[in-house]
């Protein structure tokens, strides 16, 4: 593997692939499901796939894994929709609930015996786990946590790019001389494909031969994460997030009213966690959440650019911040120059004569 900045061109590589490996066709996405539901990264991922299979000019694939049963066919067919042109459907008992083994062995031998260029997971607790383990299984490069994915037009390589440095640096890593390339992109890094339901596909069933006295994990209990009192941040149609700005923890409060006012969610950046101002569970960024809404109200925040990478895909951003030169007005769509703890409440109360 080779390592680049993004903002240097990437220098002259040589690709030694062979025969074998110039086999390799197809951008390939793990549709990620438990107990029938699946993860909408997944179908983030359908839609950048999308595009990276028309790029190429190959199939894009879907690989469905689960208990045998009309979920799986459901599965295929909103994959369908999402893009897919065809869908490997791994149906096994051994495979009803996520077991690190028997996924890594179905998909290892998938790849196998059908050869994809690319492919792509997932980067959540799941995703990283399987990712890790296929990767290894199959000797072949692997890129987490990628924020940009592209294909090298001169010799079709998977550029993934993604922070390094502690977020300082952004590199893009090219697998060279193994196949598959894969990656693992976070939920709402990429943006959610329409789905198009008249779209249909070709569903390939592929027998992965497991067993359940060869897998030694057994799942005794399934206890499900209360999500009731849990920040929906991620989906977050608008998120009022503060920073170190507001000077001191009461000040929090105008961050919630604002987001109350608004119906949102409220997020932080990783100085007002750290000041102990609110839960680690609010943090956007790079090693918190990432976010997509449609309105991002930053106030206090500098636009550090590991903050930058969690929120910069908001159709709207409204920073407020009382030095001018503040990074965060390098990509702000509306720049409010103020004191956060005036501007907030004044954002409140006209919001709310709106909204009345
Ligand atoms: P500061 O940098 O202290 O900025 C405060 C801002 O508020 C300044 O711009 C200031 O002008 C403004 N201000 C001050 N007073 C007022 C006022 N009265 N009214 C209005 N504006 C005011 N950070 C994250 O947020 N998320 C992450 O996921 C994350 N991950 C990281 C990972 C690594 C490996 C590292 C090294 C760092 C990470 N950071 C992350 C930290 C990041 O680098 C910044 O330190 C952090 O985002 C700064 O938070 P801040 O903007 O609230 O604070």
């Amino acid at each position: 593997m080779s390592e680049a900045k993004t903002d240097k061109p990437i220098k002259k590589r040589k690709i030694k692939l062979d025969e074998e490996l110039l086999a390799y066709k197809g951008v390939w996405v793990f549709v990620e499901s438990e107990r029938g539901h699946v993860h909408p990264v997944s179908w983030e991922l359908m839609g950048q796939g999308r595009r990276l299979a028309d790029q190429l000019g190959v199939e894009l694939c879907g690989v469905v894994m689960g208990a045998p049963g009309p979920d799986l066919e459901a599965q295929c067919r909103a994959a369908f929709a999402y893009g897919a042109d065809r869908c490997y459907r791994i149906a096994s008992p051994v495979l009803a609930e996520y077991r690190n083994v028997p996924f890594t062995r179905a998909l290892t031998d998938l790849v196998n015996a059908h050869k994809p260029e690319i492919l792509l997971l997932g980067a959540t607790t799941l995703g990283r786990d399987l990712a890790g383990s296929v990767a290894t299984t199959l000797k072949t490069g692997l890129t987490a946590d990628c924020t940009e994915l592209a294909i090298d037009p001169e010799d079709r390589c998977l550029l993934s790019t993604r922070p390094t440095f502690g977020g300082s640096l952004l590199c893009t890593i090219v697998t060279l001389n193994y196949r598959p390339q894969m990656a693992t992109v976070r939920h709402r890094v990429m943006p959610m494909p329409d789905p198009q339901p008249e779209r249909t596909g070709l569903i390939v069933d592929f027998e992965a031969g497991l067993i359940e006295t060869d897998i030694v994990t057994k799942v005794l209990e399934f206890i499900p994460d209360d999500q009731r009192d849990k920040p929906q941040l991620p989906y977050a149609e608008i998120v009022v997030s503060g920073g170190k700005g507001l000077g001191k923890a009461e000040n929090f409060k105008h961050v919630w009213d604002l987001a109350k006012v608004l119906g949102g969610e409220v997020g932080a950046s990783r100085a007002a966690i750290h000041a102990g101002w609110i839960s680690a569970d609010r943090q956007v960024g790079q090693t918190g959440k990432t976010v997509r809404p449609a309105l991002y109200i930053a106030a206090g925040i500098s636009g550090a650019i590991q903050h930058r990478v969690g929120m910069e895909g908001a159709d709207c951003i409204i920073a407020i911040n009382n030095d001018p030169n503040a990074p965060i007005f390098d990509f702000a769509h509306y720049a409010i120059v103020g004191d956060c703890n005036q501007v907030l409440p004044a954002l409140g109360r006209t919001f709310a004569g709106y909204l009345a």
